[in-house]
């Protein structure tokens, strides 16, 4: 139904658009489409950073269509791993693309200078960004960008901050403010292209096949979203609420995972945040939920009770990692934090990760003033934090330039692997809940806790208690339909809503007949495309080192054992054949 690919050539500025229906009635959208166009347009072994790598966007049948379909899939070599990088992001980019009539994006090249790129309906222009390029504020540049642009409305605005310009391998691209392309570096990928925005709008209408079964079919989605208990937490409290949850259950990590439990929880908690700090509740465009929580930050600037104010989207793994991962004890640090990082454009995952390696590496004098520069690593030092998220970012000698690539780097150049928290090279979610995060992590194919929700198939075993297999099966259930679901591209807030049923008959709405055997189908070759690209580029499950503080601290389920990985490792290999 739709399947117009816009094909951006930035060395020359040139566009034009392709039917590739071929791909759309085959892999649906969003994850399965880019997928595909991942492995057609990113020649094997190139450099992350290399022209050739493309970026790559992908929507799905039922964007804008249904409530909370709401996201994007981004698609690119990661710098930070160096195979599949895939990102998700919400904001207005989805219904944006929609409307301007493109399902997928595929923008290749480097740009001769520093530009970004305006799209609107059919006019698509590469224009100068030398002005902004060295912006210091991510916001800033997001509000010169709505001066000068046209679209109002319809519009979405993705941007890089320093982070990005200076490619540091984990910077994001910003998305209409309060929404991110944050994992596995497309904003490094964005700096390499001399790529600084960019704008999208669009006025075309959505006409369905069937209108009078698409508003039986909404009416029921829409109730099952805001009339059922299903998507209740997300919007109260947030995903916030997990701080105390998990701090209770011993899986929250804290202090680099030295522990997972932190006794000063309570003051950087959801409940904290909701009670004294919380502003508002916004959502992505087509979402009744609305879970982003934004928090406001006063600072003082002068004597006299001169304030400025920031607002600041937090959830909880921004907390964790921003927080409990680095001692911090009180939710207004947190948010100091999390603004820093927003500006510079940093996904605060992965820098919460690497501040808090170095924390103990400076605990341990594995690494001195001389390497820091002068500057004291302690747990909960908000002031010093701060001062190294902006030396992260400008990179001043060389241990900060090993900061600037993620933990699993600097530790194979300081050491301290044993505690350097990353799986599959990435920095990981706040959850030690037990050997199925930890598995799950691994395996996942863009290592992310979204992949396969491991740590919530450890929070099951713990009430019923399930075997190694059992938990193994639940993974590969989730790999394989959240490839469905990611092609769609339903919000995964949203799953407990589109379930199996409810997805069938959704397509069938918007005239795409599937069974759900063959949706199955579809996501299990979705997920063995990804391992073609990965292995293809290098990775080897075999070759993941899981670092011992792992199997250290205690987890939400007790010790977890490397035998107990290991054998899962082996059943899942066995069962996906990977
Ligand atoms: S639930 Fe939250 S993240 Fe998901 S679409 Fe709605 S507002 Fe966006």
């Amino acid at each position: 139904m739709w399947s117009n690919v816009l094909y951006i050539d930035l060395e020359t500025g040139e566009h034009h658009t392709r039917d590739r229906s071929d791909l759309f009635d085959k892999y649906l959208g969003g994850t399965g489409v880019a997928t595909q166009l991942l492995l057609e347009e990113c020649p094997a072994g190139i450099d992350a950073f290399s022209p050739e790598n493309p970026v790559i966007f992908s929507i799905g049948p039922l964007t804008t269509i249904f409530p909370c379909v709401s996201k994007v899939v981004s698609m690119f070599k990661s710098p930070m791993t160096g195979e599949m990088g895939e990102s998700h992001a919400g904001g207005r980019l989805a219904m944006a693309m929609r409307f301007a009539g493109y399902d997928s994006i595929v923008i290749k090249g480097r740009a001769a200078k520093p530009s970004y790129l305006s799209i609107h309906d059919d006019e698509v222009k590469l224009k100068d960004a030398t002005s902004i390029w060295n912006l210091s504020s991510v916001e800033v540049t997001g509000k010169i960008l709505r001066e000068v642009e046209p679209g109002k409305g319809r519009r979405s605005i993705m941007r890089i901050g320093k982070a990005g310009v200076n490619q540091v391998r984990y910077a994001n691209v910003n998305v209409d403010t309060y929404r991110h392309f944050g994992r596995l570096g497309m904003g490094a990928v964005f700096g390499s292209k001399n790529l600084k925005a960019i704008v999208i709008s669009g006025t075309e209408e959505v006409e369905l096949p069937d209108m009078p079964a698409y508003k039986k079919m909404y009416s029921k989605l829409y109730g099952e979203v805001v009339d059922t208990e299903v998507m209740d937490k997300y919007h109260d409290l947030g995903t916030a609420a997990n701080i105390n949850v998990l701090n209770r259950l011993k899986g929250l990590p804290t202090k680099n995972l030295k522990q997972s439990h932190f006794e000063n929880a309570e003051s950087i908690s959801g409940e904290y945040f909701a009670d004294n700090l919380l502003l508002r509740k916004i959502a992505c465009s087509n979402c009744p939920i609305g879970c982003i929580h934004i928090a406001m930050l006063k600072t003082q600037f002068q004597k006299g009770h001169e304030f400025e104010v920031s607002h600041i989207s937090y959830d909880y793994e921004l907390i964790y990692s921003l927080g409990t991962n680095l001692g911090i004890t009180m939710g207004e640090d947190v948010l100091r934090l999390i603004d820093r990082c927003e500006q510079h454009g940093l996904d605060i995952m992965s820098t919460g990760g690497v501040l808090a390696w170095a924390t103990e590496m400076y605990e341990r004098d594995l690494i001195t003033p001389p390497d820091t520069l002068g500057l004291s690593l302690r747990w909960g030092d908000t002031d010093n934090y701060l001062k190294m998220i902006d030396r992260i970012v400008e990179m001043p000698n060389k241990f900060y330039q090993a900061m600037a690539k993620g933990t699993a780097v600097a530790a194979a150049e300081y050491g301290g692997e044993d505690f350097a928290i990353n799986l599959g090279r990435l920095e990981i979610a706040g959850y030690h809940t037990g050997p199925a995060s930890i598995v799950g992590q691994i395996v996942g194919v863009r290592h992310s806790h979204l992949d396969n929700g491991g740590y919530s198939i450890d929070q099951k075993a713990s009430s019923q208690q399930l075997s190694e297999e059992q938990m193994v099966d639940k993974l590969i259930y989730e790999d394989y339909w959240r490839m469905v679901n990611n092609s769609l591209v339903c919000c995964l807030f949203a799953r407990g809503v589109y379930g199996e049923q409810n997805m069938v008959d959704a397509l069938e709405c918007v005239g795409i007949k599937k069974t759900r055997d063959e949706l199955e189908a579809i996501g299990r070759e979705i997920f063995l495309a990804k391992y073609k690209f990965k292995e293809r580029e290098g990775f080897d499950i075999d070759k993941v080192s899981v670092p011992a503080r792992f199997f250290e601290t205690v987890s939400q389920l007790g010790m977890v054992k490397k035998d107990t990985v290991d054998n899962m490792l082996k059943l899942y290999r066995k069962k996906t054949g990977i």
